[in-house]
């Protein structure tokens, strides 16, 4: 059993520790929060042993009727990984502690690419990870190109990837985020600061991004065009992307036209949170002009990295190779949304020049 300490208990954690809960192969060691908010009330009540983040906080917590099991460094001390969870920047903060007792540590992307070893995808590169020390899951954005770019590189050769991210002003809970009635381009200066951090995952990659912020909290959106090395069809690439385990094509006629129908869509199959850990690519989007790929994909900001976190702490115990991991961490949560009213699932393979 991997014994996993989940320092920083918010969108993220949360969705981190269940997880790591669902696993056979794991159980959570401890959570560590600097409140004792609703959410602290909710891991107590799921089992987690509750650990004060910042010491001094620790009587905070008695005195809301929450027993701590210590503060943040036992945890640490008791862990084989911590996954820090923390806001961005404190994650780096943090790094010296997990490093003076030896434990290996998992760090999300809102920090550096600095802070670890290396960044994170486990479809795309998921033994840099084996053995390392620190290991950072890059973003939701860059986790969902990362998922499109590795099939398209090994199918075709990628000459450049042009992408526009529509995304989402915050979380649902973050009401102090914005906008609320405009449509931002964020950051202004083009590029935007995605394509390198793409590029820590594919250091080679030729790619171009773009970033708008629109008063949304479901999704982010992003549209692609991909410069492919092959000529390929539409209907070769659709394929492709249908064969990976956390890409979901959209099929046409399901009435998923938005965000909003994703995210109830999720809900009504009883997904945990209305999460979508997988990126969702529009079918109809798919489109193919010489060697240009054009595409429509949603992503779930936050849990398209849930399944990567979960990998990660394999990756960093060196605990199973890739296919192990994707295959138990899917089949755990769920991963893989089904349907196909098309029947396309049932297609013979296309061959690329057809
Ligand atoms: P969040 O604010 O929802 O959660 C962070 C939690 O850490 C909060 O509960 C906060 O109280 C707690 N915290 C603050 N200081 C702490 C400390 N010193 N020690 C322990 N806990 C502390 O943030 P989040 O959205 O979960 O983001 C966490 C990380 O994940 C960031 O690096 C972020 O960039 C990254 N990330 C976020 C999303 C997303 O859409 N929310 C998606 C992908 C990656």
């Amino acid at each position: 059993m991997i014994r996993v300490g989940v320092n920083g208990y918010g969108t993220i954690g949360k969705r981190v520790a269940d997880a790591v809960a669902a696993q056979p192969d794991m159980e959570v060691a401890g959570v560590a929060k600097t409140q004792p908010n609703f959410e602290a009330h909710t891991a107590v009540d799921l089992g987690y042993p509750m650990y004060a983040a910042i010491p001094e906080r620790a009587p905070l917590f008695a005195e809301a009727g929450i027993e701590t099991a210590g503060a943040v460094d036992e945890l640490v001390a008791d862990a084989d990984v911590m996954v820090d969870c923390t806001p961005s920047g404190i994650g780096a903060e943090n790094k010296t502690m997990y490093a003076s007792y030896d434990t290996p540590a998992t760090f999300q992307g809102g920090e550096d690419a600095t802070v670890a070893e290396t960044s994170f995808n486990a479809r795309a590169n998921y033994d840099d990870a084996r053995g390392a020390d620190t290991v950072r899951v890059v973003s939701c954005n860059t986790t969902g190109l990362s998922r499109l770019v590795a099939p398209l590189s090994e199918a075709y050769g990628v000459e450049t990837v042009r992408a526009t991210l529509v995304r989402r002003g915050g979380d649902p809970t973050q009401d102090s985020r914005g906008p609320i009635n405009d449509i931002l381009p964020d950051p202004i200066s083009i590029p935007s600061h995605h394509g390198p951090d793409v590029q820590t995952i594919f250091p080679d990659l030729s790619i171009e991004t773009m970033g708008l912020k629109v008063p949304a909290t479901l999704m982010h959106v992003h549209a692609l065009n991909v410069t492919l090395e092959s000529d390929v069809t539409a209907a070769h690439v659709r394929q492709l992307l249908e064969n990976q385990s956390r890409v979901y094509v959209i099929p046409e006629g399901f009435g998923l036209d938005g965000a909003g129908t994703l995210k109830d869509f999720a809900l009504d199959a009883g997904r945990p949170r209305g999460d979508i850990w997988e990126n969702c690519v529009w079918g109809e989007s798919i489109a193919v002009e010489g060697r240009d790929l054009y595409l429509f994909e949603a992503i779930h900001q936050e849990s398209d990295v849930i399944p990567e976190n979960v990998d990660a702490i394999r990756a960093i115990t060196d605990a199973a190779d890739a296919a192990e991991s994707i295959e138990r961490t899917n089949r755990t949560l769920g991963v893989g949304l089904a349907g196909d009213p098309t029947g396309f699932d049932s297609a013979e393979p296309v061959e690329a020049d057809d």
